[in-house]
């Protein structure tokens, strides 16, 4: 298939990539580089530097080509950020998935896979797993973004014939396991990859957002998905959308506390975390797991990383390779693809 992936140079987008190639389809990266790495994008693969604020180009890269799937990843992604930033994250998110989605119902795309988030749902902590039809309630401006294009897929579908499949990430983790990607945010903001690096001795303490939470130990539990098995489901839900728009929770249904978490990377990595008690962060939920039980069923997706140390030992393997992460990467000659 031909395939269209927004933020491609990014964290899951770029393991999406590599599964795609691997899979042996035929990729397009667009990506603006503004948190994406260009080692990050596997020799060979086209790769287009485009902005999705800028209305005209998104449109001329997409009736560049006919696309059999549009994957969009390029988005800002932190929670903590889009609480003091709102309306830079509402805007920008929104808007430049309009100006895509429009881009894609204009030049006819049939297949779009949405790139969304567990950041929909607010505090459940008396479910012991989320649902795809659970209240959707974001307890952050992030969240909502990413639900108001899931809103926007909907008309797409029901006045364009669009079909849709939004994925509601848990919290992606891990490393490509043959080594050829990981995980490189600047800043760094997720627990797993601070944690190892506080291991690894680059950080000197690594601070935990609250104690006081409703949970086993007072810290928030997150459900920890591996980022090969989330790219693996990119690729069994377009199948789906030959009939209808889709959209689903991926998660393994495990929660860990974050302390949980630290003892994952001190067990793997051998190494003491030294970490101290902060204020809690805004906008973060108690208790966040999924039940993916409709994703199994309905396309045999099947996460093979259940275990927290196992998830762990992928990004430890490749941070211990890359302590500054595509810095390290031998510098390639990757150009933007340039139009005439
Ligand atoms: N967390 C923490 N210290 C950090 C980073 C994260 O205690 O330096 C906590 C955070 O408050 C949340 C959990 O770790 O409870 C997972 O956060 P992360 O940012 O990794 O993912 P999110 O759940 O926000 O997508």
């Amino acid at each position: 298939m031909k395939c269209l992936v927004t933020g491609g140079a990014g964290y899951v987008g770029s393991h999406v990539v590599i599964s795609l190639l691997d899979a042996g389809h035929d990729v397009v990266i667009l990506d603006n580089l503004s948190t994406g790495h260009i080692a990050a994008i596997p020799e060979g693969v086209r790769f287009w530097n485009v902005d999705l604020e800028d209305a005209q180009a998104t449109y001329d890269a997409v009736a560049r080509e006919n696309w059999d799937v549009v994957f969009h990843f390029a988005a800002l992604s932190s929670v903590g950020h889009s609480i003091s930033e709102p309306f830079h994250y509402l805007r920008h998110n929104t808007m430049n998935s309009l100006n895509l989605i429009e881009a894609c119902t204009f030049h006819n795309v049939r297949r779009f896979v949405f790139s969304s988030t567990a950041a929909l749902f607010g505090d459940e902590s008396d479910l012991p797993q989320i649902t795809d039809d659970a209240l959707v309630n974001p307890t952050s401006p992030y969240g909502d973004s990413k639900f108001f294009i899931e809103r926007a897929l909907l008309w797409a579908d029901r006045i364009y014939g669009m079909r849709s499949a939004c994925l509601r990430y848990f919290n992606a983790a891990g490393a490509d396991p043959r080594g050829r990607l990981g995980e490189d945010h600047r800043p760094e903001t997720h627990l797993i990859p601070l944690a190892i690096d506080t291991a690894l001795g680059v950080r000197p303490c690594l601070k935990i957002f609250g104690n006081n939470y409703d949970t086993r130990d007072g810290t928030c539990i997150r459900d920890y998905i591996h980022v090969t098995d989330l790219a693996d489901a990119h690729i069994r839900v377009i199948d789906q959308l030959d009939e209808r728009s889709v959209s689903y929770n991926l998660g393994n249904g495990l929660g860990f506390t974050n302390l949980e978490v630290i003892q994952s990377v001190e067990r793997v990595s051998g190494q003491k975390v030294s970490w101290e008690w902060a204020p809690p962060r805004s906008g973060d939920p108690a208790i966040l797991v999924a039940d993916s039980s409709r994703m199994r069923s309905e396309t045999g997706w099947n996460p093979k990383y259940h275990s927290i140390d196992a998830i762990v030992e992928t990004a430890l393997q490749w941070r211990k390779r890359h302590p500054h992460g595509y810095d390290d990467y031998n510098s390639r000659s990757v150009l933007p693809e340039l139009w005439s």
